[in-house]
């Protein structure tokens, strides 16, 4: 750990690789530059230091899962126990066959577009437009010009307040317009996608991507009407 401030917790936490932050405001992290402090902020280093925290978290400490903050309104009185971001730390993608990607939940959703449209796999397009990570947008659902982040999804692992991993097949989770009932308490760690390949569609994409991220830049002074779309954290 880089910084850790409380001693009680520091004894459990012991050889957790990362940075660890005491009070630490999350104006700094969320989209609108508001919100209060929270009691302690988690960047870990890869899955296996996210894995040893949660092995090593007391029980009773609250942990809350964070990505980009695109998507959430911190109250000011700010978040109590942990937050994990996992942008940063955890980012690997990579395409694993044909037609499926694996990617871990900070890749950024724009990374995300334009590694499959390097590589000819079609579906993603709209995630170019996007703000905020993929963990962030599978859990919200997240979609733009009629696509959406479930259609594409395959299965998800997850990661529980114990430190247990969980591969979920799409057929087990509900999800709708914008919303996911996804497990409790739970990371969206590895996220796995069946995309279409489509070599001679690459270029198209490319220029759709631009298309789209142009499309966003133009919407961008409509911003109150995507204020009905976030999320109101800790009220
Ligand atoms: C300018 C702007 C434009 C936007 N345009 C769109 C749009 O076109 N379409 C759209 O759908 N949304 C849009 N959004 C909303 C937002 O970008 C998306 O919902 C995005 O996917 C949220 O990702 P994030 O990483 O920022 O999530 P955060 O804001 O960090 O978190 C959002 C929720 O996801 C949960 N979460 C995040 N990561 C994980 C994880 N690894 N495991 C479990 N839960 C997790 C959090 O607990 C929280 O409940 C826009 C937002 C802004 C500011």
């Amino acid at each position: 750990m880089h910084t850790v401030t409380n001693r009680s917790l520091q004894s459990h936490l012991e050889g957790v690789e990362g940075l660890l932050l005491h009070d630490e405001p999350m104006d700094r992290h969320t989209s609108w530059r508001v919100g209060g402090k929270a009691e302690m902020f988690y960047v870990p280093t890869d899955k296996a230091s996210l894995v040893q925290l949660m092995c090593q978290l007391p029980g009773n400490v609250p942990v809350f899962w964070f990505g980009l903050g695109s998507n959430l309104l911190v109250r000011d009185a700010g978040i109590p126990g942990m937050v994990v971001c996992t942008f940063k730390g955890m980012d690997e993608i990579e395409r694993v066959d044909k037609e499926s990607v694996y990617a871990q939940a900070g890749v950024a959703s724009a990374k995300h577009a334009k590694f499959c449209a390097r590589r000819g796999l079609e579906g993603a397009e709209f995630l170019a437009g996007i703000p905020g990570s993929f963990g962030g947008a599978v859990a919200m659902n997240a979609g733009a010009f009629g696509g959406d982040t479930w259609s594409m999804i395959e299965r998800i692992e997850c990661l529980d307040r114990e430190g247990n991993i969980t591969w979920f097949e799409k057929s087990e989770i509900s999800y709708q317009y914008r919303y996911v009932d996804l497990p409790q308490i739970q990371s969206l760690d590895r996220l796995q996608f069946n995309m279409c390949t489509n070599y001679p569609v690459i270029f198209r994409q490319i220029l759709e991507r631009t298309a789209v991220q142009i499309q966003r830049i133009l919407m961008m002074p409509k911003m109150e009407l995507l204020r009905s779309t976030l999320i109101p954290c800790h009220l």
